[in-house]
This record gives C-alpha cells, sequence and structure tokens, in this order.
C-alpha cells in the first residue's frame, strides 16, 4: 500500500457526495483519475490516468468508460456506463492506445456525475511484494495507520494483528490474538457469520484476490461494534490458493450508524408520503426535465414507474379554466423566488378529473441551477365531500327559509283578512290584551251590506268589504289599528290622544264617505256605515270593556236608524241592556207561543149589531201576566221581530175566526194590526195564499204612516196583491200623519180609522167635532167606511153616530178580550143598547192627547 491515501479502502459508499475536484487535486493524485459528467463524458483526465491508458487528456476527454473498457469486461458496466462496483473494488481491463491494462477501480459518486480512480494491478503486485522485503519498515507504517492491520501469512503461520486493530475490538496493544478463524468467528454476531465465512471462503480458495466485507464483532466491553474488513491476496502457492493475505479493519460502526439513522429517516418520510399520498417532484428550469417520483405519478394517472411524466407535460394536463392561473401561479412564484401554494384541477387520460393542491419552493442549487421542487396532492374527494356538505348546507339553508317564510305566511294568515288584508278579529284580540296607547274604539257595521249580497251575490259583497277597508285606511291615522271582525264589521282602535270632538269628525267623515254610492258591475250599490264609539277619555277602561261599549254605541247607532254615529255613555247602556233583556224575552216567546190575539169588537154606529173584531197582541207573560203592546212593540221592531209576531197573530186569529164559523158564532169581518216591516216580508203574500182565507171577511189596518212617501212600487204591488186576495185594507189612526188624499185614493181603502186623539175631544170641542165630521165626509165621497176609535162613552157613540160615523170601535162599547171571552160573549148573545140607562162598559174618560 504505497499512497497515504489508498482509493481502493476509500469508502465507496460515502454517505456524502464528493463535489468540487479541481484539476489540481486530480494532478496530484497518486492514483489514476477520470472524472465523467452526468451524461457519462469524461470531463477531466489526470496525467496518472494519461500515462496509464496512454493517451493524452483531449483524447480522453468526453469519451465514454466504455469506449475504454475491453470489451470481455462490459457486463462489468451499468448501462449509464459507469462501473457496476458492489461492495467492493472492482478488477477491470482497460485498452488505451497501448495493450491492456488491468486496473482495480472504484467509482465516486459526485454531485454532477462520477470519478473514477484506478490502479494497475500490477503495480499494485509490486508494491505489496516490495513490503515482503522490508517487514519491519511495513509493520511501523502499518502501526501508525488508523486502520487496523492483519497480516495472514500462512507459509509461516505467522498471523500479525496491528495495535489500532487491537485497539478496534477494545483489547490492549500488547494482546495476545488467537487468530484461528473457528475461534475468531465467535467473536462474530450471529447473523454475520455465515456471509463472512463465504467472504473467508471465496479468499482462501483463491477465487478473489481483493475481498471486502462488513460485519459486527463483540468488543471486549460486551457491544457490537461494525467493522469493514479489506483484504488483498498477496502471495500464492502452487495450488493458486494465498499463501498471505493482508488486509485492514475499519471501525465503521459510526457510518453504520448514520446510515441506520438515515435509512430509518427515509422510512418515515416514505411512510409519511406514502400515506399522504403526497407526491414530489422535481423540475429543472434550465433543462425542463422534471423527476416525478411515483406518488406523483400516480395522482396524474401516469405509469408510476416512468420517473418523469412522459409524453404530455405537465401544463398540458392542467384542467382549460385552470390552465392559465396555474400557470401564471408557477410563474410569479418563480420571479418572486419564494415558496408558493397552488391549487388547480387536471384532466386525466382517461377524462377524469382531479383537484390538486401543490406546495412548491423555488431554489437555486450549488451549481446556479434554478430549480423547483414541490409537492403534489390529490384533494378530490376532500373536494367532493366539501361540495356535498356545502350543498347539504344550501339545501337545509333553503329549507329553513321555506320553513320560516311558510311559518310568517302561516302567521300572518291567522291574524289577517284573507279579503281585505286588514288584521282579523284574532288580531284584534292579540292587541286588545295588551295595548296601553288605547285611546278609542270605533265600532263599524256596514248598512244594507246584507241586502247587497243576497241580491247581488258573494262578488258584490266582496268587493263592498274592500271598498269598506279602502275607505276606512284612507280615513284613520298611520297608527291606529283596523280590523276587520266579522262579515261586515270594522273595528278602528285609535291610539293616539284624540279628544271626544276629533273622535266624532273622524266617524262622521267615515259615515259620509260611505254615503257616496258604488259602482259595481254597471250599477249604483248602496251601503251605508254606523259607528258606535267608545272613548277611554280620563277614565281607564279596560279594553276589552271599551271593545262592548264601542259596540253597545253601535247598536245604538243602528237602532236610531243607522247610517250614523252615537258614543257610548252609560245612560245608553242601561237602555240598551234593557232593551236587550226584553228582546231575548221577546225572541223566546215567540218560540214559545207567548205572543196571543186578543180581540176588540165593531160595532154598527146604527144598529149597534158586531160589523167584526179587530185583533190586538198581547204578551201572555209567565210571570208579568197579560202585557199590551205598549211594553213590547218598540222592541220587538228594533229586534225586527215584528214580522214574526205579525204573522203568528194572522194566522192565530184567521184560525180562530174560522172556528167560529164552524161554530156558528157569527162575527162578519176579522181585521189585523200589520207593521211595515210586515208589509214588505217577502213571504207576507204567499204565506196568506196558504191560509186559504175568503175574499171580504179580512182587513189588514195599515199606519197612515206607512203612506206618507210616494208608494213605493215594492207596497203598491203587495196592496194590488192583497187586492187580488180580497183582503181589505183600512187606513189605521187616520188624522195623526200627513198622508195625502191623492196617495189614499191610489190605495183604495176599505175603510178610514180616525185616530182616538181626534175622537176623544168631540164631546168637549165643536171645532174638533168638525173635524171628525170633515174626515167622515171625504170618506164617504171616497166611497170609504169610516170606523172611529177609542169611544169611551156613550155619548161619544151619540155624537160619532150624527157626525155620519159607520162603524165604532171603544171602551164604550167593549174593550179587547181574550178568544174565551170573547166567544162567551156571543154565545150569550151580544145585547148593546145605545140608549140602555148604564152601559155594558163603564166608559173612562180619553184624558190626553198624545
Ligand atoms: P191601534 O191599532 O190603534 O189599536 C187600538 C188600541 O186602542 C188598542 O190598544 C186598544 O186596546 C185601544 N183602545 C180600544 N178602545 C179604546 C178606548 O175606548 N179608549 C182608549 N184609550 N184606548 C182604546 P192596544 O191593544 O194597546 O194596542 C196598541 C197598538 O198596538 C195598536 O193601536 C196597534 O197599533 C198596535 N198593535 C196591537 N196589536 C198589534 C198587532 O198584532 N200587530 C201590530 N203590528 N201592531 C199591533
Ligand atoms: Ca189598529
Ligand atoms: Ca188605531
Amino acid at each position: 500500500m504505497t499512497g497515504p491515501k489508498d482509493p481502493i479502502r476509500s469508502e465507496r459508499r460515502a454517505p456524502a457526495k464528493l463535489n468540487i475536484v479541481t484539476q489540481a487535486a486530480l494532478d496530484q493524485l497518486p492514483v489514476a483519475a477520470l472524472v465523467f459528467n452526468e451524461q457519462a463524458s469524461i470531463v477531466s483526465v489526470n496525467p496518472y490516468a494519461s500515462e496509464l491508458l496512454r493517451l493524452p487528456p483531449a483524447e480522453l476527454l468526453n469519451r465514454s468508460l466504455r469506449d475504454l473498457v475491453h470489451p470481455d469486461d462490459h457486463h462489468l458496466l451499468r448501462p449509464t456506463g459507469t462501473v457496476r462496483s458492489s461492495a467492493s473494488a472492482q478488477t477491470i481491463r482497460l485498452h488505451g492506445a497501448a495493450d491492456i491494462v488491468s486496473v482495480v477501480c472504484t467509482s465516486y459518486a459526485m454531485a454532477d456525475g462520477r470519478m473514477l480512480l484506478m490502479l494497475p494491478v500490477d503495480h499494485l503486485i509490486a508494491e505489496i511484494a516490495g513490503l515482503r522485503n522490508d517487514e519491519t519498515r511495513w509493520k511501523y507504517a502499518l502501526e501508525s495507520a488508523l486502520e487496523g492491520v492483519w497480516d495472514h501469512d500462512f507459509s509461516t503461520g505467522n498471523l500479525f494483528y496491528s495495535a489500532t486493530w487491537k485497539r478496534l475490538r477494545g483489547l490492549a496493544d500488547d494482546a495476545e490474538v488467537d487468530g484461528a478463524l473457528d475461534r475468531w468467528i465467535e467473536n462474530v454476531h450471529p447473523d454475520d457469520r455465515a456471509h463472512v465465512m463465504a467472504s473467508i471462503g471465496r479468499q482462501d480458495s483463491g477465487e478473489v484476490t481483493y475481498n471486502t466485507f462488513q460485519y459486527r464483532e463483540r468488543h471486549a466491553d460486551g457491544h457490537w461494534v461494525w467493522i469493514e474488513s479489506r483484504g488483498a491476496s498477496v502471495a500464492y502457492g502452487p495450488d493458486g490458493k494465498p499463501t498471505r493475505i493482508i488486509g485492514t479493519d475499519t471501525d465503521i460502526t459510526p457510518r453504520k450508524e448514520a446510515e441506520a439513522r438515515l435509512e430509518e429517516i427515509s422510512r418515515r418520510l416514505r411512510l409519511a408520503l406514502d400515506v399522504s399520498k403526497i407526491g414530489v417532484f422535481d423540475h429543472n428550469l434550465e433543462t425542463q426535465e422534471t423527476l416525478w417520483d411515483e406518488r406523483i405519478l400516480g395522482i396524474y394517472g401516469l405509469d408510476p414507474k416512468a420517473g418523469a411524466p412522459s409524453g404530455r407535460s405537465w401544463e398540458d394536463m392542467l384542467h382549460p379554466d385552470d390552465r392559465e392561473k396555474a400557470i401564471a401561479r408557477v410563474n410569479d412564484g418563480v420571479a418572486a423566488g419564494a415558496p408558493f401554494t397552488n391549487a388547480f384541477r387536471i384532466v386525466l387520460a382517461n377524462g377524469e378529473i382531479r383537484h390538486i393542491r401543490a406546495n412548491t419552493a423555488f431554489y437555486v442549487d450549488r451549481d446556479g441551477t434554478r430549480k423547483l421542487i414541490g409537492a403534489n396532492w390529490d384533494v378530490t374527494e376532500d373536494i367532493a365531500l366539501q361540495e356535498e356538505l356545502r350543498k347539504a348546507k344550501a339545501a337545509t339553508e333553503a329549507r329553513n327559509r321555506e320553513l320560516e317564510e311558510a311559518r310568517i305566511r302561516i302567521e300572518y294568515n291567522a291574524l289577517h283578512d284573507y279579503l281585505t288584508d286588514l288584521p282579523n278579529r284574532r288580531y284584534l284580540d292579540q292587541i286588545l290584551a295588551d295595548d296601553p296607547t288605547l285611546n278609542a274604539i270605533l265600532h263599524l257595521d256596514l248598512d244594507r251590506f246584507k241586502q247587497i249580497n243576497d241580491t247581488l251575490g258573494h262578488q258584490a259583497g266582496d268587493a263592498m268589504l274592500t271598498h269598506a277597508a279602502a275607505i276606512l285606511r284612507s280615513h284613520a291615522d298611520q297608527d291606529d289599528f283596523i280590523a276587520r271582525i266579522g262579515g261586515d264589521e270594522f273595528v278602528i282602535l285609535c291610539r293616539r290622544g284624540r279628544g271626544m270632538d276629533e273622535l266624532g269628525d273622524l266617524a262622521a267623515r267615515i259615515v259620509h264617505a260611505f254615503r257616496r254610492p258604488i259602482p259595481y258591475d254597471g250599477q249604483l250599490c248602496r251601503l251605508g256605515a254606523s259607528i258606535g264609539i267608545a272613548w277611554r277619555g280620563e277614565v281607564e277602561t279596560d279594553p276589552k270593556q271599551l271593545l262592548m261599549n264601542a259596540d253597545i254605541a253601535l247598536y245604538r247607532a243602528k237602532s236610531l236608524g243607522r247610517d250614523r254615529f252615537e258614543v257610548f255613555s252609560e245612560q245608553i247602556q242601561n237602555q240598551i241592556l234593557s232593551a236587550k233583556r226584553t228582546g231575548d224575552d221577546i225572541r223566546q216567546a215567540i218560540e214559545e207561543g207567548q205572543f196571543v190575539p186578543y180581540y176588540q169588537p165593531q160595532f154598527d154606529a146604527h144598529s149597534l149589531e158586531l160589523t167584526g173584531v179587530e185583533t190586538l197582541v198581547r204578551w201572555d207573560h209567565p210571570e208579568r201576566g197579560i202585557l199590551p203592546p205598549s211594553h213590547f212593540l218598540k222592541v220587538a221592531e228594533e229586534i225586527n221581530a215584528l214580522p214574526a209576531i205579525d204573522r203568528n197573530i194572522v194566522e192565530m186569529a184567521y184560525a180562530d175566526f174560522a172556528a167560529w164559523g164552524r161554530a156558528g158564532l157569527t162575527v162578519p169581518k176579522i181585521s189585523v194590526n200589520v207593521s211595515s216591516r210586515r208589509l214588505r216580508d217577502p213571504s207576507l203574500i204567499s204565506d196568506l195564499r196558504a191560509m186559504n182565507i175568503p175574499p171580504g171577511v179580512m182587513s189588514f189596518e195599515l199606519l197612515e204612516s206607512i203612506f206618507l212617501d210616494d208608494l213605493e212600487d215594492e207596497i203598491a204591488a203587495t196592496i194590488a196583491a192583497l187586492n187580488t186576495l180580497g183582503i181589505e185594507i183600512e187606513i189605521d189612526d187616520f188624522g195623526t200623519g200627513h198622508a195625502s188624499i191623492i196617495g189614499l185614493l191610489n190605495l183604495n181603502p176599505a175603510r178610514l180609522k180616525i185616530d182616538r186623539a181626534l175622537v176623544g175631544p168631540i164631546n168637549e170641542s165643536a171645532k174638533q167635532a168638525k173635524l171628525v165630521r170633515a174626515i167622515i165626509d171625504i170618506g164617504h165621497s171616497l166611497n170609504i167606511k169610516v170606523v172611529a176609535e177609542g169611544v169611551e162613552t156613550w155619548e161619544h157613540a151619540a155624537i160619532l153616530r150624527e157626525l155620519g160615523c159607520d162603524i165604532l170601535q171603544g171602551y164604550a162599547l167593549a174593550k179587547p178580550m181574550s178568544r174565551l171571552d170573547f166567544e162567551q160573549r156571543i154565545k150569550s148573545g151580544w145585547k148593546l143598547s145605545p140608549n140602555a140607562d148604564a152601559p155594558p162598559e163603564k166608559g173612562r174618560r180619553y184624558k190626553a192627547v198624545k
């Protein structure tokens, strides 16, 4: 071993790559050196190599090693052209310009190529042989060497181990070493024994001249030491087997540990990359060469063994929509010279689209080459998941929105009237439950709504209601609360503090607005409004009570003829309450048949014969006994119960009348009082027809006041129908109203009944008597019979007879009486005599004029 740094002994697998080898360093090497670039072309040659191959450096440059290696040894070369060396140095035959020369060579990886160091085998052998002559010098040299040296001279049986050799194993410098193979092998790690024995066997058999192996040997302390052993056969026996082998042992434990650590780190990194599916690439911006690892190739759907994207470039594989942006991002990153991230889609050869994330670092390597190194990973599934989540979230949100809208809609509908869009009764109740700002309530009811609805149909009714809502909206304040609480009922809650004057003004304006006819379907509809007002004023009133008060005032407004407003007061309330009670009682009385007919006979003024009876209603009250009309007629009219009462009375009266006829009791005629409402009752005529009343026996007493105005068509038609049925007309209470004579003519009544207010004074006032005579004369001139009412004394009866009156009716002659009383009186023979000293009924003077 000549030089201090025998290349053969240099560590072939140096952990760090040899970077820069200057020509000067090469020139000084005691071995032949060839430096190759990455393309395996020779770029440097040292003089030793030039001399060894007998070629000037210029002729060696740019050549490949293959050119120089003997064809028989081409199998020792890698396809890339470098030496295929395993753990050991390689012996190889070269043919330069000279003869074939065998060299021992070893190859080093460098950052951008390889370096091949060579020594001619002849030279080595000569060197080693030379050493035999100077054992002392040799041994001395070995002592100072860093490697442990061993020298097995089988011819002499001399086994030498240097001090370093011993120190490696923790032995003292002067320790005795038993070099016997079978003893030494005991110290070798059991796992290494087989390959150690095989290696030694190959050398001992002469199979190889040089031998290198690594193994673990036990240190004196007990731990394992990694040793790299190199041996060279330097002398041979005649059988071709070595007789002397010299070798060196190097402690490679630190290297092994570093390797193990490196291996461990690499394994972890590989595992991490495998698990994370992160692919790594390395792109040379100068050469545009790209190295891709198998994972990134897999991500791009390329052959994982390919090492680099082939066929298509990265840019080609980008999704067309993302291409421009992704490339711009790379260019920006390169320009900035800083790490950057990227996100884009790629389209695989099979058309599949994948979402990629990238982290890239820009760097310049030691030769100034600009490079990108980066990682790509596939986030397609994440994106799909995100998209799904986003969709699910959007769907949920949309659903929630719909539900919320539906809830609001339902809530709104529950609190509003669909037709007018005004708040409804329910909403009103909610507001009333708690509204400290409430100042007054206007309760409004439409007049004639029912008629319009009945005659023109629901659509017309709806149009009226919509119109009504519009009127209220236009008159009420912004912060007033308007509600439709029933068919044609509305409520305005006034919130702003307003005085009674202001409220009255508001109600008056609304009533006025409702008087204006509303066009509908080519005709004009006349609505009208009645309003009740309840004002909170200074007195705190419960809102519910306030609404009830407004209701009472409304009732009043309606009973006073509608088309007006009324303001609630305690007095109104009391009146209304009692009327209401009476009203309720009347309704019940009708149902229970408590209204019964009484009969007051009428007599011929001259003969005093019974000419007929007037039917007068009585309320046979279960507690109060027989009540005359003054107790209930007004209320019955207000609650519109009069038509029902009139109808019942007519039926009962006629039934009695018919029964009298059958019983042979002679009653020539019967009259009934008919209210104006009953006269307008559409069912009147058909009801009468059904009763089959013979003509001429029944007459209707109609109040003069009914005919005050021009005769309505409707009533004229009814009168005509009554004429046809043979029911006669009598004008009741004649002289109190102001009916025109002409109007009466048109009516063609059978009789006039002079009001008892006119009859009463005739015995005291000649003027009054003249008036009665004038009426009688007018009647007679029109061929109308005249009846005098309220004949309270026989004196009256006598005067009336003299004035020409035809028929008399009054307490002097007979009071109204029940059917039974009446029947009994007839049966017992009616006997009236104007000359009688004592009249059958004691008269009562008429006292006051109403
Ligand atoms: P009217 O039609 O003028 O009836 C005559 C009223 O005078 C009756 O009062 C009768 O009792 C009363 N009367 C009879 N003779 C005399 C008398 O000599 N002196 C005085 N001071 N009064 C006398 P009544 O029965 O209380 O009826 C009052 C009014 O009630 C009736 O006045 C009539 O307008 C109405 N009325 C009675 N029955 C009915 C009915 O069935 N239907 C309708 N719509 N109204 C009726
Ligand atoms: Ca009457
Ligand atoms: Ca009368």
